[in-house]
């Protein structure tokens, strides 16, 4: 089965491993290759070094190198760098870099230094954390370079900051007017980025965030479309349980674009290409106008990689039930 996932951080990579876990110990299924197209969004230039939070989250989550509690960044890290550049007074120092982390960002700097593109660098760096081994394939939704931006009220003005400083720094706390993603309509999908929705036998959209994970990678000309067109069914898991995301801020994001936070409002955010959203319990009420809901018979949290693993198995019965 060639399953395609399309990912933000914590909550994409999360259930990514869970789904490979799944697959891995159901012998029919193990053969299994899992694409997975990530949010470049999040994507910023530090200390002249660009850095792929989500990117980088699935690097280190599908290799087996993140810290677990904090769901990002690498485990057994140090942050020596980081505090000789605040002894100079260097800045940003509101976005924490560990100094394995930095190695991530050094290697990545230097190759697009090279010409090489965004998903070639990725490739390589994804190599290294044993992914192909593993059945996965790692794409940046786009090389081309795109960030989002938060529109947020100034006294009577209004200004847009990068989403990190909204995000890290803020805490998302600073009402937000808008998103808007500088670089997004001249953007192509990278290279296997169609392919991979077109031709997947089954399409997840893991509980990431609606508007600044998956909502960016929708906004790359031609990802709906393959999304509307594929032949594949589309199954989403939601992010949010009870009206609350499980962790961050999905709810300040979908407030900024007018969305009630809700799992069925989250599922309407998709109507246009999804076949089946898998909720929590508490959300069993939730409707969607073309695509079948169905209450996961558990908690819808990724507590651990075989909780996560059930999420993924239940999500995969329904595509096999929406296609049949
Ligand atoms: P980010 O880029 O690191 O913010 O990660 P994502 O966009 O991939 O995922 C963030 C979303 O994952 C948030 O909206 C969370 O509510 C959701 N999430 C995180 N953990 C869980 C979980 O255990 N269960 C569910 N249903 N959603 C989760
Ligand atoms: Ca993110």
């Amino acid at each position: 089965m060639r399953i395609t996932a399309i990912a933000g951080g914590v909550g994409g990579a999360r259930f990514v491993r869970g789904l490979r876990h799944h697959l891995d110990t159901t012998p029919d299924l193990a053969d299994s290759e899992v694409t997975v197209v990530a949010n470049t969004g999040d994507d910023i230039t530090l200390f002249g070094l660009r850095v792929c939070p989500d990117v980088d989250t699935l690097l280190y989550t599908l290799g087996g190198g993140v810290d677990e509690g904090q769901g990002w960044g690498r485990a057994d890290e140090g942050v020596r760098v980081q505090e000789e550049l605040a002894a100079y007074g260097a800045q940003p120092q509101w976005f924490r870099l560990g100094d394995r982390d930095l190695g991530t960002h050094i290697a990545r700097s230097q190759w697009l230094g090279q010409g090489q593109s965004l998903s070639q660098v990725t490739a390589r760096l994804a190599r290294r954390w044993g992914l192909p081994g593993r059945r996965i394939t790692l794409l940046p939704m786009t090389d081309t370079p795109v960030e989002t931006h938060v529109v947020v009220e100034d006294g009577d003005d209004e200004r847009a900051i990068h989403f990190q400083e909204w995000w890290v720094r803020h805490q998302a706390a600073l009402p937000a007017r808008r998103f808007v993603v500088a670089g997004l309509e001249r953007a192509h999908p990278a290279p296997g980025v169609l392919d991979a929705i077109r031709q997947a036998d089954v399409v997840l959209l893991p509980p990431s965030n609606p508007v600044v994970s998956i909502g960016i990678v929708l906004g790359v000309p031609g990802v709906r479309d393959a999304l509307r067109g594929t032949a594949a069914p589309v199954v989403g898991v939601s992010p949010l349980i009870s009206g609350r995301p499980v962790r961050g801020h999905a709810d300040a994001c979908l407030r900024a674009i007018g969305v009630e936070p809700s799992a069925q409002a989250v599922g309407g955010l998709y109507e246009d290409f999804l076949d089946a959203w898998l909720v929590d319990p508490a959300d069993a009420g939730a409707t969607l106008r073309r695509a079948r809901v169905e209450a996961f018979d558990g908690p819808l949290l990724m507590s651990d990689v075989e909780a996560t693993g059930r999420i993924a198995a239940h999500a995969l019965r329904l595509a096999t039930a929406v296609s049949a």
